[in-house]
């Protein structure tokens, strides 16, 4: 990238309203307060999220008394990359500064048919989920709407999208990179749907996805705002467990989440299922025991399952759990039929791999250790069941 778009993008006036991070509504209704005709907002959407154009003076087809209108009342700011890695498996790690001066992270995972950018919604994230880099920084900032769209406007610039060099360079895109979106609630919902616009990004709103840990109040309102899809981090079966590994369940338990999601879910035009994330962490949540558990759970839940093997970060003590227990694993589920993928470790030497973002802050806490002291009690409750089980089968 070169130092003068850095410069550029880099300039900002807080007061001023941004034109890379207001949706088509806003803009029109900007548009009409500067009594100008709405319709110049879909100019200004195609140069910015089509063409990569931050520079009011080429956009050529707004007039010359408009663009200088809105060069003093308006700004075009977006977040900064400051540094980026690239993983021997093509995976991409791109560092971004927001406003606040906190950075972020977002990673593009390239495959065969499709191409996936994991996007952050906050700095470090307040939620303190026991196996996640980024739980263990705590909250710094919310990112604006621009700063959050802003990472997939200098994907598709790094890619080589706006030139044409690659047609469509991503097909996916998951909020699934630093924070928890859904608190961060406005500024999330109004960017997924600018990455969904036809005049932005136009991308299906079945391929972008909002993963959340299960804020449910946020989940109730979502349908008032948006269509995109929706992911949920469950990665435990049952209560006990789930709020040993991710204290948000202590407040808004498993029942309260899956009804919640059903609900969104049953509000959308077309019929979706919702992906349930289970990480799979080596003696914790990795017990056959808890895939009867989780088959049982979800069977009046449509929905599909991803399994992540749990990706170690250094002060973590948790580890990946063993290739036949992610097999033993996914086949009981399968065999409940349920349709579940085991998603393949990317960008691992680049530290891009989900629930590695960031961590190289000092674990005050100890929790994974206290937890896996509690997993290791657990565990031999769990192998007496499991050997009962398979007796029966047997029988
Ligand atoms: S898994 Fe998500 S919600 Fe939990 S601490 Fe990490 S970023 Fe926050």
């Amino acid at each position: 990238m070169s130092d003068g778009v850095k410069n550029q993008l880099s300039k900002t006036d807080s007061k001023l309203p941004n034109l890379a991070g207001l949706g088509r509504d806003r803009l029109r209704a900007l548009f009409t307060e500067f009594g100008e005709k709405p319709f110049h907002a879909d100019q200004v959407l195609k140069w910015v999220h089509q063409r990569g154009i931050t520079d009011l003076d080429v956009m050529t087809d707004i007039s010359k008394s408009l663009r200088e209108k809105l060069k003093t009342k308006t700004q075009i700011t977006l977040p900064v990359v400051v540094d980026e890695f690239l993983s021997e498996d093509g995976t991409r790690k791109w560092i971004v500064e927001v406003a606040s001066g906190s950075r972020v992270e977002m990673v593009f995972i390239p495959e065969a048919a499709r191409g996936t950018l994991c996007i952050s919604s906050q700095a470090g994230c307040s939620l303190d989920c026991s196996f996640c880099a980024t739980g263990k920084q705590g909250f710094n900032s919310d990112l604006t709407v621009a700063e959050i769209v802003g990472q997939l406007w200098w994907a598709v610039k790094e890619l080589g999208g706006f030139s044409g060099e690659l047609e469509r360079p991503i097909s996916n895109v998951v909020m699934m990179g630093m924070g928890e979106p859904l608190l961060n609630f406005e500024p999330v919902m109004e960017a997924v749907n600018l990455m969904m616009e036809d005049c932005a990004y136009g991308l299906s709103k079945r391929k972008v996805t909002v993963s959340t840990s299960g804020v449910v109040p946020a989940i109730n309102r979502m349908k008032e705002f948006t269509e995109a899809s929706l992911a949920i981090s469950l990665h435990a079966p049952n209560d006990e467990l789930r709020s040993q590994i991710m204290p948000i369940n202590k407040k808004y338990n498993i029942g309260m989440l899956l009804e919640s999601v059903r609900g969104y879910m049953a509000s959308l035009p077309d019929k979706r299922v919702p992906v349930i994330e289970y990480t799979m962490i080596a003696g914790v949540n990795d017990h056959r025991q808890h895939a009867r558990e989780l088959a049982e759970l979800l069977k009046t839940f449509p929905c599909k399952i991803n399994i992540i093997p749990f990706n170690p970060f250094s002060l973590s003590d948790y580890s990946r759990p063993s290739g036949s227990s992610v097999t033993n694993f996914r086949q009981i589920l399968q065999r409940e039929g349920y349709t579940v993928t085991v998603r393949t470790t990317r960008g691992d030497d680049i530290g891009a791999a989900c629930g590695q973002l960031v961590g190289e802050v000092a674990d005050q806490t100890r929790r994974s250790q206290r937890h896996k002291a509690k997993a290791a009690s657990n565990r031999r409750v769990f192998d007496r069941a499991d050997n009962l089980a398979v007796t029966a089968d047997r029988l």
